[in-house]
């Protein structure tokens, strides 16, 4: 992606440099110095470190996710399209307006606590090497313990259970993300002083919207 950014619209990428303060039109990562017309702060989880008294007010906490990879599924079988089922239903806002939905979330609160407790919906998708990732838990907080709980995989894959056959179930690897999130909006957008826009907030749609995102914060300047 940095490569096709730099060839098709000439950006400069500089890596590996935290930015610690900004006073616009400044921007400091230790002694280096980069100046802007226009500064975006888009620094996803670590939002805390700069501009942290509005990030306080705005409402924007944590969350932890468990996920899970199986091993390479044999002979290159494919699951087809990514799949998930009844509990995704009750996870994303898209589908607040079902009118069933009331029932649904009666009906897994009253058989699956420990599922709404954790905030667990199952879907799967395969990569390029056939492996089947497979998601996840939601936990909300500032801190998190940073270990991962078996015991919310095992949850996951019970349910995966009730909807897919894989040809391998293995766990080749399990890992935990962290994002921001706001609760009831979709995004955070702010402008703590003239020619800085500090865009966050995205939560678990991060990856679908931000291109439009972008593209409306920019086209308001
Ligand atoms: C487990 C998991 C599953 C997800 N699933 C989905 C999904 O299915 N669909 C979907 O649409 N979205 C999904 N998301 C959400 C999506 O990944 C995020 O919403 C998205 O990454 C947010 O993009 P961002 O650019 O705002 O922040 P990030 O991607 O978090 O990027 C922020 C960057 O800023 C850098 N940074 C922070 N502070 C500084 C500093 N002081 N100086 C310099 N650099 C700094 C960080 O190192 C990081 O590289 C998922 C996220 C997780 C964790």
């Amino acid at each position: 992606m940095p490569a096709y950014l730099q060839s098709k619209y000439d950006i400069t990428f500089h890596f590996n440099r935290a930015v610690n303060r900004i006073e616009y039109p400044k921007v400091y990562s230790g002694k280096n110095i980069y100046e802007a017309d226009q500064i975006f702060i888009c620094n996803g989880a670590e939002f805390e470190t700069l501009y942290p008294e509005v990030f306080a007010e705005s409402g924007i906490t944590k969350c932890k996710l468990q996920m899970l990879r199986t091993v390479p599924q044999p002979g290159g079988w494919n699951t087809g399209p990514a799949l998930s089922a009844g509990l995704t239903l009750t996870h994303y806002g898209a589908f607040q307006n079902l009118t069933s939905l009331a029932a649904l979330n009666e009906r897994y609160n009253r058989d699956m606590p420990e599922y709404v407790k954790w905030g667990i919906h199952v879907m799967i998708s395969q990569n390029q090497l056939t492996e089947v990732t497979i998601g996840d838990s939601h936990e909300y907080g500032l801190v998190f313990d940073p270990f991962d709980r078996e015991y919310i995989n095992r949850l996951i894959l019970d349910y995966l259970k009730t909807f897919v056959t894989l040809k391998d179930f293995s766990i080749g690897q399990t890992w935990n993300g962290i994002y921001p999130k706001l609760k009831g909006k979709t995004e955070f957008v702010s402008r703590p002083e003239s020619g800085v826009t500090i865009i966050n907030g995205l939560s678990g749609a991060g990856m679908t919207l931000s291109f439009g995102l972008a593209e409306e914060v920019v086209g308001q300047l």
